[in-house]
């Protein structure tokens, strides 16, 4: 190990845990220490990964978060609703937070023609059960310098993230953005739908 002093996110710093194929969900706690808003997702994520872009919720100190997505139909919230609001309505991704706490408890797309509708982006690290699906790359490293992270450290924060075998991309991973690219060819017609 040579780059374990640089810091990621709380969830993957001392190693990527992985997750448990007969997991079934559980429910995500905003940070309130009373009332806390709860959601309720039904069913193991997919595409988890950290995110090094300026819009995804990240705990105090951390320069990535961390971010998977699961199906809409799975989640629903259970405790606390009138305490969330959208944070930017004009965003593609509605993400829904904590109005005390500031905690993003989901992220939703209502463009149907995007080409992640359908799909919620969920922070599985809001839940104290354990078997959920573990990180698998790192989205939009370069962005963190958009946070203040000083250009000169991304050598060391890609070598970390290789280590703990997140392999680092400057957008989505390259599966993500094959459907993407898919996604848009189709509506284009340079593909058959
Ligand atoms: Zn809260
Ligand atoms: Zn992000």
């Amino acid at each position: 190990m040579t780059y374990e002093n640089v810091k990621i996110h709380p969830a993957v710093d001392g190693g990527v845990k992985k997750g448990d194929a007969n997991f079934h969900g559980g429910t995500l706690r905003c940070k309130c220490a009373t009332d806390p808003v709860e959601v309720k997702v039904s069913g193991q994520t997919a595409h988890n990964h950290v995110c090094g872009c300026t819009k995804c919720w990240k705990p105090d100190g951390a320069i990535f978060s961390q971010v998977a997505v699961v199906s809409r139909d799975n989640v629903e919230v259970t405790k606390n609703a009138q305490k969330l609001k959208i944070v930017n309505e004009a965003a593609p991704i509605q993400r829904y937070a904590c109005t005390e706490c500031g905690t993003h408890m989901f992220g939703r797309i209502e463009n149907k023609d995007h080409p992640f509708y359908g799909l919620d982006f969920v922070h599985t690290e809001l839940s104290d059960e354990t078997g959920w699906s573990e990180p698998q790359f790192a989205a939009f490293v370069s962005s963190v310098i958009e946070s203040g992270v000083d250009p000169s450290r991304m050598d060391d924060i890609r070598g970390r993230l290789r280590e703990l075998g997140l392999e680092p991309y400057d957008a989505l991973s390259p599966p993500l953005m094959d459907a993407i690219a898919t996604h848009t060819a189709k509506r284009s017609g340079a593909l058959s739908a």
